[in-house]
Parts: structure tokens; sequence; C-alpha cells
């Protein structure tokens, strides 16, 4: 709603105000991440510093910038600010470019509309119940079964806040319909996907145990296909290594022990998932991608969407996170990454990038830790690993 209905040419600020979500709008000129409950942060879009906030007051989106605009303001003003406009273009901004005199019954359909609403973010009240659920997995006393669940799984806190996960106790369990307060509820676990520019695309609830033969439901409005889970915490370089998988608790166990050693990795979600046309551009700038996946036609479907991948399938009917709480999949990932180096140059890069993981908490698992003594053997280095508390270290002097 643009107009007040009486009144065609006085501008209704507040209904403009409501109607626009700032958060995304702020989210299409930077990274923002979550600071408390209603307060996100991330790089100014006008002066680069990382006082730039996103909140909520009073139920109100507003944006401030404790460097250079140091101010509370609304939608409207956002859209001033960053364009250098004024109250007029900003309006007709905020209103999809459409200018607010031109009021017509029958608006002319943009080519791109249909593919815009695809790519469009969950509603805000969404966020919030994320928001919420992130809080309680977190620190609330009510978390602790899904703490205890994600424990059980070999996730550490940082993997799991990292990936924005979160605990809700009653969610309307699989294969149930009707109102929602009278669906049978079960506790389970949030697991938001966010688009390659961080919008609330979708979220995954993972329940403990299986209702009625299943143990996945999703968020009202979720879109997982299009997406990749994972995708807005991806930096495609050269310098790189990109793992896909299947299953989210699978890609947040392989970043939980490989992420620090040079590799994204991406979820297709479910066992038909693929990789959206659009991110192969992304795809092609990573020195190195895995597809690793339960079955091998579904790794050989993956890989052959990405120039020079890997298939790679499950061994045994493990998957990743089986591998995780067995301590040898950082070795898995790393033998793979092997198979993908040509020459010793990229062998030593691989032994590097495992070493750089191993000067970081989580440090690395046995799996890793006896790949790097073998690799470092083979290639005639010398390297320090040392135990602490489970975990190997490198470059640590006693
Ligand atoms: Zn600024």
């Amino acid at each position: 709603m643009i107009l007040s209905p009486n009144a065609t040419n006085r501008v209704d600020a507040k209904a403009i105000n409501g109607s626009v979500d700032l958060f995304n709008l702020a989210s299409n000129y930077t990274k923002l991440r979550r600071n408390a409950h209603h307060d996100w942060q991330g790089d100014c879009p006008k002066c680069g510093s990382d006082f730039f906030h996103v909140y909520q007051l009073k139920g109100e989106w507003r944006f401030r910038c404790y460097e250079c605009h140091d101010k509370p303001t609304d939608a409207i003003g956002f859209a001033m600010w960053l364009q250098g406009c004024d109250f007029m273009s900003a309006v007709a901004y905020l209103s999809g470019g459409s200018f607010i005199h031109t009021h017509s019954h029958t608006p002319s359909r943009a080519p791109s509309e249909k593919a815009d609403a695809k790519r469009e973010g969950l509603p805000t009240w969404a966020a919030a119940k994320l928001a919420a659920a992130q809080d309680i997995l977190i620190s609330d006393p009510a978390g602790q079964p899904g703490r205890d669940y994600l424990a059980e799984r070999g996730l550490l806190p940082a993997t799991w806040q990292a990936m924005g996960m979160g605990f809700d106790s009653a969610v309307a369990i699989p294969g149930t319909e009707g109102k929602w307060q009278d669906r049978p509820k079960a506790p389970a676990i949030a697991i938001p996907w966010y688009s390659e520019d961080s919008k609330l695309v979708g979220v995954r609830y993972r329940f403990f145990t299986e209702h009625n033969g299943r143990k996945l439901t999703a968020m009202q409005g979720s879109k997982f296909t299009g997406n990749l889970f994972g995708a807005h915490a991806m930096y495609p370089s050269k310098l790189m290594t990109l793992v896909i998988c299947e299953g989210e608790l699978n890609a947040a166990s392989i970043a939980q022990v490989a992420g620090n050693t040079r590799v994204d990795v991406l979820s297709i979600g479910s066992e038909g998932g693929t990789i959206p046309d659009r991110m192969n551009g992304q795809m092609a700038l990573y020195g190195a991608v895995v597809a690793w996946l339960d079955k091998p036609e579904q790794a050989s479907r993956i890989a052959s969407k990405v120039p020079g991948a890997l298939a790679r399938k499950s061994v045994g009917g493990k998957d990743a996170n089986d591998c995780l709480k067995a301590g040898n999949l950082g070795g898995m990932i790393a033998a793979a990454r092997l198979g993908l180096c040509t020459n010793d140059a990229d062998r030593l890069a691989l032994l590097w990038d495992l070493y750089d993981g191993g000067m970081v908490s989580p440090g690395l698992d046995n799996g890793t830790a006896a790949f790097v003594k073998r690799l470092a053997a083979d290639l005639g280095q010398s390297v320090t690993l040392q135990n602490i508390g489970g975990a190997w270290f490198t470059g640590v002097q006693s």
C-alpha cells in the first residue's frame, strides 16, 4: 500500500515503512550478522565502518550507523540516505520503482517479477520465530534437549551457532494436518537456509525421532528448491575447496572438521536436490570441488554440474555425521582433496591448508592429524602436532 485510499497525492509514509522489511532491504547492500535478539550488525554500505546496525524498536525497523549516521532512521530514510535522494524518490524506489503519481489499477508486470518473487526471503515473523529458537538453543534452560541432541551428534556449540541453528520445543509433527493448535507437537532443531545474498529463505525442522515415518518438516513458506544450505557463507576462490553434501547436519559436520582448512560446505538438502544454474559461475571459481553424497549416482549427478569436480559416495552406509562421531571425517575430506591434487605444489598447498586449520579451535581430528603426518613425510616437510584435550593442534610451542 503506497497511497492512502482517499488522497491520490498523499503518501502514507507509515504504510510504506510498515511494508518494507528494512532487514531485507539493507541485506541487499551489506552482509548482516545477528548481534542480539532484534539487532543485526554489518559493514556500513556508505562509510564502510563496522558500526552499521539494523534493529527493531517496538516492532518497527530502524537503522543507524554509529560512524556516519547516528540517528535511528526508518526505511524511507534509509533509501534517502543511501541513494542521496529526496523523500518522493525514496518512496518511488521503495515501491518498486513505480512513481506514485502513476497509480494504476492494472499495474504492468516487470518480466523479472516472478524470478524475484522466488528469491524473496521469508517474512519478518519467520525471522523473529527463528531468532527466538536461536536464543533458546544458545542458553535457555528450555533448550537443553536441543543442546544434548546436537552434542550427541558430535556438533560443537561454535558450529551450530555459526549455522544459526535453534530449538523449538513444540513443532507440529510430520504427517499431521489441520489447524496448528490442534496438531500434536514435538521438539525439533530449527535449521535456517539463507540465499547467497543472505536472505532467510527457509527453516528446516529436524525432529529427534521419526513421527509417522518422517523426521523433517519445514517452516511455512520455506523454499529449499533453488537454494543451497550454507550459500550465504561461501567464499568462492581458487584457494578454496568446496564440498557439496546432502543434509544440513552433514554440512555442519564437515564445516566443523574442515571449515578452518580452506573448505566451504554446501548442502543440497535432500537426495534429489541440485545446484541452481544461477550459481554455476560461483562454483567455477573454486580451486577444487568434491561432491560427497550417499549414493554414487547422486554424487556423479552433482559432480557433473561442476567441471573438474570429484564424485565421492558414502562408504559402508556412513554419512559425514557418522564419520564425525568416529573421529575420521577430517581425514576423509583431506583424502578426497588429495585425490584432486595433480602435482607436489598442490599437495604442499593442501598440507599447509590443514596445518593452518590446526592453529585454531577446534583443531584437527585424529584422521586429519594422521593424514598430515603422512603427507608431510611424503613431501619431506617437518610439522609439529600436539594433542590438547583430544584434538590436534599445529605449531604449538610447549
Ligand atoms: Zn556509516
